[in-house]
């Protein structure tokens, strides 16, 4: 164990403070906070008092992302980001997004007013998950530049646009265009627990995330035709649901035969619905995954093909619609290597590793260096109350993160990075 008691009673407090930020909650007895509802204000203020102690300038951008200054060592140094979202899926953990905030934070106290040559700017996203809106990544695209008209204009179940949430919420959307990344910022960092079961297979704290996966989400309607359950022979039916069975199970043997490929089917409904009708119809959704564009784009595409060849021999007729496509997003290789040399410091041996999950740092990666270091999910749970970290791999965080700081500061690749921002 190479980290200090001191390290160990603050990673205590980190999580002391994810579990009280999972008291600001919409709903009674669970855990949901979605984009600028009444809990978040809540939460800001509290971390506030925290980040307030530091001696960072505390501020909510126009799209209501928490953003705290921590000042270099020179009032001109570039900053270094570093944060998550703040937002949750329904009937969450405590920890998803929170925690790489909680982190953040931490870290600020751990400089315990120690200036470094570049300012820390903490970033706690006001939207992450998509829940509110339908769309995800609300605070980061604000960030580079990306929530446009279009994506102002939605609007949520109760009919409340984008836009007149932030209103409600006492910001004004016309202050948009300032909540934009400014040229000095030399990277983004973001710490996020795993939420999948890689790190503790493998019994390792800390991982380096060198990629986020290309995916692709697709709905596909196999169009047979109803008829009756006791007078159609077999060999005459045309059953949607029957079609749309085999080809999940080709699905889930395709994906188990291309190493690092994943592909689910999570969703299945059927129509007429009955018990004594043949359906007619089987709607299916794929989800389908890999850290290459260039192995990702024909596996889905040989699922597709293999979901007409099924579709054609039944005799049915099949429909499909692409819902989300996704390339995959580098890290920047330079930042991948720090993080890795900052675990080793640590004490462990770091592991590098795709993230099947989208996160900040995928949207930030479009106009900034950007990575991420993913701690260990006990049990790979995570989007569920179960989800948890441990301690000892709160405090292995922070004492990576410091000496990540520690690293970049006196790293000649980010001073040349310094005198370019
Ligand atoms: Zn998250």
């Amino acid at each position: 164990m190479s980290t200090t008691a001191n390290t160990i009673a603050r990673a205590e407090e980190v999580i002391t403070r994810c579990k009280l930020l999972a008291a600001f909650s919409e709903d009674a007895g669970s855990i949901r906070r979605t984009f600028l509802s009444p809990p978040m204000r809540d939460c800001h203020s509290e971390i506030t008092k925290w980040l307030a102690v530091t001696g960072a300038v505390v501020t909510v951008d126009a799209a209501g992302n928490l953003r705290a200054l921590y000042p270099g060592a020179r009032s001109d140094a570039p900053r270094l980001l570093l944060g998550s979202h703040l937002d949750t899926v329904p009937n969450a953990g405590a920890y998803d997004g929170i925690l790489g905030v909680v982190i953040a934070v931490a870290l600020l106290e751990s400089l315990e007013k120690r200036h470094l040559p570049f300012a820390i700017e903490v970033v706690a996203f006001s939207e992450e998950e998509g829940v509110r809106f339908g769309f995800p990544f609300i605070g980061s695209r604000a960030l580079v530049g990306s929530l446009d008209e279009e994506l102002l204009n939605r609007h949520d179940s109760d009919g409340i646009t984008v836009r007149a949430a932030i209103e409600k919420f006492g910001l004004n959307p016309a202050d948009l265009p300032r909540t934009a990344l400014r040229d000095d910022t030399l990277a983004y960092l973001e710490f996020h627990i795993e939420q999948g079961p890689i790190l503790e297979s493998i019994g390792r704290p800390l991982g380096a995330v060198d990629a986020i996966a290309a995916q692709r989400r697709m709905e596909f309607v196999f169009l047979g035709r109803a008829n009756h359950a006791g007078t159609t022979p077999m060999h005459l039916r045309h059953d949607a649901i029957a079609a749309a069975a085999e080809w999940i199970v080709a699905v889930e043997h395709a994906a188990q035969s291309h190493p690092g490929l994943v592909a689910t089917v999570g969703q299945i409904s059927a129509k007429p619905g009955a018990t004594n009708v043949i359906a007619a119809e089987a709607r299916v959704t794929l989800d389908v995954r890999h850290k290459s564009d260039d192995i990702l784009g024909p596996a889905a595409d040989s699922l597709v093909r293999m979901a007409h060849d099924i579709a054609e021999r039944r005799g049915l007729s099949l429909r499909q619609n692409i819902l989300l496509s996704q390339r995959a997003v580098a890290m920047d290789p330079f930042l991948v290597e720090q993080i890795q040399e900052a675990i080793r410091s640590t004490g462990f041996q770091p592991h590098r590793m795709t993230s099947g999950a989208g996160h900040d740092a995928m949207v930030l990666a479009e106009k900034v260096p950007a990575a991420m270091i993913f701690l260990r999910s006990p049990g790979g749970i995570s989007h569920d109350p179960a989800e948890s970290v441990l301690t000892e791999d709160v405090a292995n965080a922070l004492e990576c993160g410091l000496h990540l700081f520690d690293q970049l500061a006196n790293s000649s690749e980010l001073q040349k990075r310094m005198s370019r921002a």
